[in-house]
């Protein structure tokens, strides 16, 4: 069974709307700082997606001659401006002290989940929010009800934004979760044993047919761009028919996410609210 990406996104789509529906002046910022393409793409794509769902998104493009207190004054500007959500877009230049400027976000309004006191109440298992690829994960199994409990869940990659978060999502949904990574040995055995396999490493089509069992069900988030097309960490193509189910690259989880980032805004205005009416924050 393929698991298309575009349905979940399409169901969180009309739960935004029917989201927005009940809030009032929601809006957010974007910012972003150098010509990075990726970033660009992505930008424009968030771009899009608020358009076509009628969200005021304001852009900051900056150069990358900026100095870093510069960058920093800009994030208080919009820490202090009305904006319910802000995404800074990664990557950033090298020359910036990356975990210094994440820490200048207000967590309030951090809809990525990239500060430090966001990040560590999902790694205590106190989320508000989680970050947009990981919950795109976690949120594609739920659609499709695949069962986490007491599972054997491996993931591939152990990034600060992919694989360490998806640990955490799937450890809290009672998984035995598993790590592998560059320096990890016996990969092929450890996949082979796995009924979910959730792959985040960036190596197109590195995952072959005899390094998993044909029960497996195959989450791919790797995205690798060979001579323009897109192509996962799965090699979908030997895989498809094999496996018991698995996701598409495009249209698999890479479509969820900015539809998440969305969600996680409206979570963090609903809850700002809460605490102006007074609410103490009962997680
Ligand atoms: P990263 O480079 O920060 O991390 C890669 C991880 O893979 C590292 O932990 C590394 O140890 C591990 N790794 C590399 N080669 C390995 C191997 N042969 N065996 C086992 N582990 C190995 O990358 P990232 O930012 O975590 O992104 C991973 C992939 O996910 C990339 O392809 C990226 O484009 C994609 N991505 C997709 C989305 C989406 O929305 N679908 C979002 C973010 C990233």
């Amino acid at each position: 069974m393929v698991l298309k990406g575009l349905e979940v996104a399409k169901k969180i789509e009309q739960d935004i709307i029917k989201e927005l529906r009940h809030i009032d002046n929601f809006k957010l910022d974007a910012m972003i700082v150098g010509g990075d393409k990726a970033s660009e793409a992505y930008l424009n794509a968030k771009v899009k997606l608020c358009k076509e769902l009628g969200i005021d998104l304001r852009v900051t493009k900056l150069s990358e001659t900026i100095s870093e207190e510069e960058l920093l004054a800009h994030i208080e500007e919009i820490n202090s401006s009305d904006t319910s959500g802000f995404i800074l877009e990664n990557p950033l230049p090298k020359k910036f002290h990356l975990e210094r400027v994440l820490s200048h976000i207000d967590p309030k309004i951090d809809m990525d989940c990239l500060t430090p006191y966001n990040q560590g109440r999902l790694f205590a298992g106190h989320e508000i929010i989680s970050p947009a690829t990981p919950k795109a994960v976690e949120q594609l199994m739920d659609y499709y009800d695949i069962e986490v409990e007491g599972k054997n869940v491996v993931i591939l990659g152990r990034s600060v934004v992919v694989g360490r978060p998806i640990f955490v999502l799937m450890l809290n949904k009672n998984a035995s979760v598993t790590i592998l990574h560059s320096r990890s040995k016996n990969i092929e055995h450890v996949l082979k044993e796995a009924d979910i396999v959730i792959s985040a490493i960036g190596k197109a089509k590195y995952i072959k047919k005899h390094m998993v069992n044909k029960h497996s069900i195959l989450i791919d988030v790797g995205i690798n761009v060979i001579d323009g097309k897109l192509y996962g960490d799965v090699d979908y193509d030997n895989l498809v028919d094999y496996v018991d189910k698995i996701t598409p690259v495009p249209g698999g989880v890479g479509v969820i996410t900015n539809r998440i980032l969305i969600m996680n805004a409206i979570t963090l205005y609903k809850m700002r609210r809460m605490y102006e009416n007074g609410c103490k924050d009962s997680k």
